[in-house]
């Protein structure tokens, strides 16, 4: 090789390099690079531009021996790293396969060069080989494709460029280390951009060798390029962005799952708790529909309050049973089991539930002032005092002053004060903090909203029957003893406990729970007596002790209670009148012996709810003796709450019951005259029959009846229509 080459070889760099617009297509045009030369160079640094000067693929020519006769400049350089220090010259064809790795080791390496001379110089073939290599710059393993063709022999060279003029260089060899495009259409490209070179009349786009237009060695778009690149650059500035964005997110996703987790642990076992005291330690009853239950939560929510966690996670569990009856008090059949069955637990006698000790009653009893003082405010307590004297001596009791008196503790007030007075707990040992809490628990039992059945209603109740008791010559005859006495005033207090203002005809018709639970047999007696016995039930409230009563009485005062109170639906009041007239046969009034009527019964052989049938239910109609004002006050009270259930039937479509149509001129009050004297006069005779003390009461009905009669006479036509609707 003549110095000149070398030279040459080193100074490929001198070539021109300079960016040319070209049309590549119809209204495109695109920035190209054009490698020239000068016109002074040598013809072997001419053809050596062809070698594509800066393209990555690392070409090298060789002479037909295997000398290196030239090579781009990234063939260079990596020459100098797999060579240092040694000469340019020095690299060879055989040297290129030697730096190969090759299973048989050399021999295998010179039978490939072998090969490859045989296929271009004598076979006059292209020959290609893919050839894995270590390389020393990092001393990892890469893959290098060789592609071999005879440049003399080549349609392309031979075509564009007279063999004769090159007849040196017999072998053109491109080393590529990575795996491009092939070389056949590398050389296509040259020749489209030849000729594109062609097309904008370049004068430096002259081959000054051939006088063909000059070969166009790298084309790109600069423009596109840049642009790419500039997105490229905002791309990765994204992407960076949304990469810390993202370990933000997971780092407090994380967070939060672990708080999630750790507060679903903390509602698993609430959620267990509830389950455990649903279905293992449930003592207490529950009515209340799924519905009702939502409904209730709802309002909670509504009125701006913020319901408990726990009344969340109990509907929650309800309303995902996919069994659940929204209309249907829940778990109906084992609270319905449990009231049966007494729970799981054996059945106990009912003195059982009495869990104070005597010391314990001794130490809680009550004395009546201490007890108003805790409710009652001071500055009424005079009047409260008055009011209770009254109520324990007068059969024309103010109960709507007492109300007034008394907001909230009415009934606790009224009924502890008269079971006091009549003298019924002496003796009994009862625990009266807990009948206090009992009383008290029965006051919030009813609803002030509710224009009739409210506990002003029931106080009134109450005090009738104590007074029938006490001064209608029921205690006098001896007609009951202490535990029908109590179980008497306790029906009075609890015969309406929550009670919703709509009767029973309504729970059935329109299939309440209720009505279901007792088989439309008077829904809402059963369920006064059931409510309120389960309230006695609870600790707190238990008042019996040990000491109280025999399992015998308790049952007996349960007994008379469940009869008085079951009694006091109007659908029986009839069987009842003729069950108690059948009792209780007075002797001839025109008798010779002018008995009272008590003395001539064998009471003993009265059945000892007999003896007890109608108190209550005259006391649950006593306003038929009070005095007028009082009495059309409590008339026009029922009348409302009628024309209300009227107004719910008619929003449901249900047919409007008798006189519960607040469009019809008149409503209950206009069938006063036949309630009196069908239902009204009848009872308090049969009472006043057999107890002539309270001859007062049916005094006052009778008054009443001719208040009404003179009212009726004065309006018109009296109508005498029965009433079928319950009015107590
Ligand atoms: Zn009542």
């Amino acid at each position: 090789m003549s110095e000149d080459r070398r030279q040459a070889l080193r100074n490929w760099e001198l070539d021109i390099t300079r960016p040319i617009r070209v049309q590549t297509a119809a209204g495109q045009v695109d920035t190209a690079v054009m490698h020239t030369v000068d016109m002074d160079a040598s013809i072997e640094d001419l053809r050596m531009t062809a070698m594509y000067l800066r393209s990555p693929i690392h070409t090298l020519m060789f002479s037909s021996k295997g000398a290196l006769l030239g090579a781009n400049s990234s063939a260079l350089e990596a020459c100098h790293v797999h060579t240092p220090g040694a000469a340019v010259e020095s690299v060879t064809l055989k040297t290129l396969f030697d730096m190969g790795l090759y299973p048989g080791g050399e021999l295998e390496a010179d039978c490939a060069y072998e090969e490859a001379l045989n296929a271009v110089v004598v076979k006059q073939l292209t020959w290609r080989h893919m050839q894995p290599h270590r390389s020393r710059r990092d001393g990892k393993t890469k893959w290098s494709m060789i592609d071999m063709w005879p440049m003399n022999q080549s349609d392309y060279f031979s075509h564009h460029l007279p063999t004769s003029t090159y007849q040196d260089y017999t072998t053109l060899l491109s080393l590529r280390m990575c795996l491009f495009a092939a070389s056949k259409s590398l050389l296509d490209s040259q020749m489209a951009a030849a000729r594109l070179c062609g097309g904008v009349h370049d004068p430096m786009s002259q081959d000054p060798v051939t006088a063909t237009p000059a070969v166009l060695v790298k084309q790109y778009n600069i423009t596109q390029h840049k642009e790419l690149e500039a997105q490229l650059f905002l791309r990765q500035g994204d992407l960076q962005r949304q990469k810390e964005d993202l370990e933000q997110v997971s780092v407090t996703m994380q967070e939060e799952k672990l708080r999630l987790q750790q507060e679903a642990e903390k509602l698993a076992q609430q959620l267990q708790a509830v389950l455990n005291d649903k279905f293992v330690r449930r003592n207490t009853f529950d009515a209340e529909t799924p519905i009702d239950k939502t409904l209730g939560y709802l309002e909670t929510i509504i009125s701006g309050s913020t319901p408990p966690l726990q009344q969340a996670l109990e509907l929650h569990t309800i309303l995902s049973q996919s069994d659940t009856n929204l209309r249907q008090p829940v778990g109906l059949e084992e609270q319905l089991l449990m009231g049966r069955m007494g729970s799981d637990e054996a059945p106990q006698p009912w003195s059982s539930y009495a869990h104070a000790t005597a010391e314990a009653a001794a130490l809680t009893a009550f004395e009546v002032p201490t007890f108003l003082d805790a409710l009652v405010s001071p500055s009424l307590i005079p009047d409260v005092e008055r009011l209770l004297h009254t109520a324990d001596s007068s059969w024309q009791f103010d109960v709507f002053a007492f109300a007034e008196a008394t907001p909230g503790h009415t009934l606790s007030v009224l009924f502890f004060y008269l079971v006091k007075q009549s003298g019924v707990l002496d003796g009994m040992y009862l625990d009266e903090g807990k009948l206090c809490n009992f009383l008290q628990k029965m006051d919030c039992g009813y609803d002030p909203l509710t224009p009739y059945h409210n506990s002003t209603h029931v106080a009134s109740v109450v005090q009738m029957t104590h007074m029938l008791l006490c001064h209608g010559g029921i205690i006098k005859s001896k007609a009951m003893d202490r535990p029908l006495m109590w179980g008497t005033y306790w029906a009075a207090l609890v015969h309406d406990y929550e009670h919703g203002g709509l009767n029973n005809d309504f729970l059935v018709k329109t299939a309440h729970p209720l009505a279901i639970t007792y088989s439309d047999q008077s829904p809402l007696e059963h369920h006064h007596v059931a409510a309120a016995t389960r309230v006695f039930l609870e600790p707190d409230c238990m008042y019996f002790t040990p000491q109280s009563w025999s399992p015998e009485e308790v049952g007996m005062a349960r007994n008379c209670a469940i009869t008085q109170i079951l009694g006091t639906d109007m659908k029986k009041h009839f069987d009842i009148l003729s069950r108690f007239q059948a009792a209780f046969k007075r002797p001839a009034v025109h008798s010779a012996h002018q008995q009272t009527p008590h003395q001539s019964l064998e009471w003993d052989k009265v059945k000892p709810e007999d003896k007890t049938l109608l108190v209550i239910k005259c006391a649950d109609i006593g306003h038929l003796a009070a005095d007028h004002n009082t009495h059309k006050r409590w008339s026009y009270k029922l009348e409302e709450e009628f024309f209300r259930q009227g107004d719910r039937e008619r929003a449901l479509g249900l047919p409007i019951s008798p006189l519960m149509n607040r469009d019809q001129a008149g409503g209950m009050t206009r069938s006063q005259m036949g309630f009196f004297s069908i239902v009204g006069i009848p009872l308090f005779q049969a009472l006043t029959d057999l107890f002539t003390d309270a001859q007062p009461v049916l005094d006052g009905v009778l008054a009443n009846y001719k208040h009404w009669e003179a009212a009726s006479q004065a309006s018109g036509p009296q109508l005498k229509k029965a009433v079928s609707a319950k009015r107590c």
